[in-house]
């Protein structure tokens, strides 16, 4: 028999730190069931538990029809009503009955009849017609949830001191553990700037991603050791194994206490130059732990979890209150709010039917593009940030922005929404600052002309690095490809802060690589003025910068831009002196 002790599996290191616990297996969200034989006496009772799930599940999108009706056009609200039709499919629904009636469980007998007319669907010609497979798929999966009564079986049924194992987790599944404080998690896919990594760093949960078979070998109840620094797992230890990590640990939490003497400490360079460092945060209840981290700044609220933890779109009133909650302990520090940057890995299970179907989400109705294009959900976020401003200091800030056309129609929106203020006679910060993300290529390429017409800028690497080099960020079959230090990425981002200066705005950056100390020296000899990066790196970056000489670094950094070659970049890296 396969031994299952003392297992080592190698994955991607996705928030650093150790934790030893208790694996708790969340099941695989697909769409495959066991079969079990039901006796005749219960089989009746089997039929009513399908139809309450069916009724449910009805009643759940009749729900979701209304909201999308409010703030989408019907065309969206006409997907919600096919899936309503496929569930008054009475044929479909006989099918189904006919199956538990001959003792088929009712999760198995729905998977079944799914399953073929998926299939009858997938043998008509027409693209159109061939893809409506993907409404059945969805239905059936709804009606599933409602049958295995998903919410019981899952996180909620978490147990405070677990160590989460999943195939995959969405930022919705994160965010729900964030409410369980459990001790750490691993996932067979992901990639480290997925974002279900970065709630992970936001929450200091030490994680490990993209381990392929987790999964499939771990089982609820199994003692696992997460080492986030290493992004290895071990399954079953043996007590000696244990006693070395708990060691291990001892030390880390020694340093961890050494690096909060930095707290009140400047970020300078022994040569007293000065950069800013400021948090990066998903929701209202980090700003504590920044502040104790030392943050002067939140440099990205990232406002998409606003959207995840609730079922209908947030209102006005429901941004203003998160925003309150920011800005007022935040005061007098300033607070950068980046409106909603939906799409892409981050699908907000809210009626945004058409997103869920995209072939190539993160090339797809995103950020800035789902915004424009369904300007309610923006001008509600916008009213909800101006109000915000007149209670501390808010620095605005839109995701995805590719080129002026964008810039432009939003900060049209924007105007709009400022006149309606003044006329209702609401007070607002009419200095408020306008910046944008630089995340997508064609935006960089054009920095200076963008420059000109905003505030500042904030560097996103963990986008610009995906679509510079053509590299999915949450696909672990190619996270070793992803690079920081790949020659166009140091180029790039030496020309936006060039540029950005020379049009005499600031530039910060708040993707994942201002939060790795690694390359800490390189971005300081680049110019770079403000690092936004999670709670658990303040203290590293500043540590890092307080070790090096600006002179040294800003030589090593010019010698880099003249590299074409990774591997000389990484020779020029092994020269820089940390003091
Ligand atoms: C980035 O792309 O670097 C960024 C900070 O934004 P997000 O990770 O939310 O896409
Ligand atoms: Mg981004």
């Amino acid at each position: 028999m396969f031994n299952r002790r003392n297992i080592v599996f190698k994955g991607i290191a996705a928030s650093p730190g150790i934790a030893v616990g208790n694996v708790f297996l969340l099941e695989v969200d697909d769409f495959c069931l066991i079969h079990k034989e039901i006796p005749i006496n219960i089989r009746e009772a089997e039929k009513k538990r399908l139809n309450d799930a069916i009724e449910k599940t009805k009643a759940e999108l009749k729900i979701t029809y209304d909201k999308i009706n409010e703030v989408l056009d019907k065309n969206y609200a006409q997907i919600v009503n096919v899936h309503l039709l496929i569930l008054a499919d009475s044929s479909m629904r006989k099918d189904i009955d006919k199956l538990i009636e001959s003792g088929v469980n009712a999760e198995y007998a729905l998977f079944k009849v799914i399953d073929k007319i998926i299939r009858s669907f997938e043998a008509i010609e027409d693209d159109y017609f061939r893809e409506r497979k993907l409404d059945v798929q969805d239905v059936g999966k709804k009606i599933l949830s409602n049958l295995v009564g998903k919410q019981k079986k899952t996180i909620a049924s978490l147990d405070k001191d677990s160590i989460v194992i999943a195939h995959n987790l969405t930022p919705t599944d994160t965010v729900s553990i964030r409410e369980k404080l459990v001790k750490g998690f691993a996932t067979d896919i992901g990639g480290k700037t997925s974002h279900t990594a970065i709630i992970a760093q936001g929450l200091e949960i030490p994680s490990v991603v993209g381990l392929k078979v987790i999964s499939s070998q771990a089982r609820t109840g199994d003692v696992i050791i997460i080492n986030g620094d290493k992004g290895e797992i071990i399954l079953n230890p043996t007590p000696e194994v244990i006693a070395e990590y708990k060691r291990e640990y001892d030390i880390q939490f020694a340093k961890k206490k050494e690096l909060e003497k930095l707290k009140n400490l400047p970020a300078e360079t022994i040569d007293n130059h000065k950069v800013l460092i400021y948090a990066n945060v998903d929701n209202p209840d980090e700003v504590q732990s920044i502040l104790k981290n030392g943050a002067t700044g939140i440099g990205l609220y990232r406002t998409e979890y606003i959207f995840f933890t609730r079922k209908a779109i947030p209102s006005e009133k429901d941004h203003l209150e998160k925003y309150l909650q920011v800005v007022k302990k935040m005061s007098p520090y300033p607070t950068v709010i980046r409106t909603v940057d939906l799409g892409g890995d981050k699908l907000a299970k809210m009626g945004l039917l058409n997103i869920e179907h995209e072939e190539n989400p993160f090339l797809g109705l995103r950020a800035i593009r789902l915004c424009l294009k369904y300007p309610k959900i923006f001008i509600d976020q916008l009213r909800g940030i101006l109000k915000a401003s007149a209670y501390g200091k808010i620095r605005l800030m839109y995701p995805m922005i590719s080129g002026l056309g964008e810039l432009r129609d939003a900060n049209k929106i924007l105007e709009k929404v400022k006149q309606d203020l003044r006329k209702e006679h609401v007070e607002f910060d009419e200095d408020m600052e306008i910046g944008t993300m630089i995340e997508v290529p064609s935006a960089a390429m054009i920095i200076d002309a963008i420059a000109k017409e905003v505030d500042f800028v904030s560097i996103g690497t963990n986008d610009l690095i995906q679509y510079v080099l053509a590299i999915d960020r949450v696909n672990e079959n190619v996270a070793n490809l992803y690079d920081p230090l790949h020659p166009a990425i140091l180029r790039y981002i030496k020309k936006i802060i060039d540029e950005s200066h020379n049009a005499g705005i600031s530039v910060s950056m708040c993707g994942e690589m201002a939060g790795d100390p690694y390359y800490t020296p390189i971005l300081i000899g680049f110019g770079l003025d403000e690092f936004s990066v999670s709670s658990i790196q303040i203290s590293k970056v500043k540590k890092v910068i307080r070790s090096i000489y600006f002179a040294d670094v800003k030589r090593a950094a010019e010698e880099m831009l003249k590299c074409s070659d990774r591997n000389e970049i990484l020779k020029i890296m092994t020269t820089i002196q940390i003091h």
